[in-house]
């Protein structure tokens, strides 16, 4: 398939390119590859009419890669306050100072040196070449990975190992011999205006007939998103520990961690812990222990299962257990008043309005 379709795509986007392509844009205006360098860096992630106004400041101050390579990088970060990434900014500056150190303060026109300079990777590098040189390179960045995920109905997430190469591959495929940096442009332009991310204009597309997506009426499914990993999952037993007069057992949780210094029900990872904990407190655990409805709590980075414990413990009112700050036995009343996790507070609601019911 990918034959039939290479002899006309690239024919048809350079029509179309020729019609309705983006030619006044101000690094469009001539072929230095330092002006082009500066556009395609500033415009990574950020919008063209957001850069249009940076990049004729930025020019201004600094028309050739000599005058970045000897300002300060406050300098150059300076212009590029706003614009965001500033990473990219500080790789600017670096590779100017590469290109003045190293190749006597001329852009390079091989492919690896300019993959090879800071803040470059082979998709700009290979834009630049294009754009400034014409020579053939294959470019990928995030319009042409939505094109090319649409067109060839791309299944699985395009950022995956397995989908780059064949990304890779296909952009290789559909570059033309003749007038490289055109196509480049028109497949740049084809995802920025066209084959938007969604709602795509297909009906005006110039490769409407050779897109599988379109065919299929799939356009919205690509390209498709990374999956979502799944959510760290956890399940605990909460106790609810309640003496002779109805008090509920709470103890103090460590600084650190979820809930940190907030007093809350105690929590065990498993029965025999449970067990343990009132062993060693000497708790005399008066009935056999009944399971509550366990419900989820998520947290922001995980879900926790709550199961809560229901048990009865004597030896409290008594005296012949010893409350600390750690540990405290408090009534219904009482721990409406206690800054409680919002979790636990709730299924000690619930519990009371069965106690009050029980005792009506
Ligand atoms: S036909 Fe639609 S989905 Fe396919 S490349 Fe063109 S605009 Fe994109």
């Amino acid at each position: 398939m990918i034959d039939s379709i290479s002899e006309h795509f690239s024919t048809r986007l350079l029509q179309w390119y020729g019609q309705h392509g983006r030619k006044t844009l101000p690094w469009k205006m001539d072929s230095d590859p330092y002006r082009i360098w500066v556009s395609e860096i500033m415009l990574q992630q950020t919008q063209v009419a957001t850069v249009i106004p940076y990049y004729a400041r930025f020019m201004q101050r600094f028309p050739t890669v000599q005058a970045v390579a000897s300002a300060p990088q406050d300098d150059v970060l300076g212009l590029w306050a706003g614009l965001g990434y500033y990473a990219r900014g500080r790789n600017l500056h670096k590779a100017a100072c590469v290109i003045v150190d190293q190749h006597g303060g001329v852009f390079p026109t091989c492919i690896e040196d300019v993959a090879a300079l800071p803040g470059i990777g082979p998709s700009t590098a290979g834009a630049i070449l294009s754009l400034a040189f014409d020579q053939r390179h294959a470019i990928l960045d995030g319009n042409v990975k939505r094109v090319l995920a649409r067109v060839f109905s791309i299944e699985g997430y395009t950022g995956s190992s397995q989908n780059m190469k064949l990304l890779w591959q296909r952009a290789e495929q559909l570059t033309p011999q003749q007038q490289a940096g055109d196509y480049t442009q028109a497949i740049m332009d084809l995802g920025a205006m066209v084959c938007v991310r969604s709602r795509p204009l297909c009906p005006v597309c110039p490769v409407q007939t050779m897109c599988r997506a379109n065919r299929e009426a799939t356009t919205n499914l690509y390209p498709m998103p990374k999956p979502k990993k799944r959510r760290p999952f956890r399940s605990r037993f909460f106790i609810l520990a309640q003496d002779e007069t109805q008090r509920i057992a709470l103890v103090k949780r460590p600084s650190h961690g979820i809930w940190g210094g907030l007093w809350c029900v105690p929590e065990f990872e498993d029965r025999k812990e449970l067990e343990h904990w009132c062993n060693t407190l000497g708790f005399v655990v008066s009935s056999t222990g009944r399971q509550l409805q366990p419900f989820v709590h998520k947290f922001s980075h995980y879900d926790l299962q709550i199961n809560p414990l229901l048990v009865s413990v004597e030896n409290v009112s008594m005296g012949r257990i010893a409350e600390t700050d750690e540990l405290h036995f408090y009534t219904y009343r009482q721990l409406r008043e206690i800054g409680l996790p919002a979790p636990i507070s709730k299924l000690l609601e619930s519990l009371e309005l069965v106690h009050e019911e029980q005792t009506q």
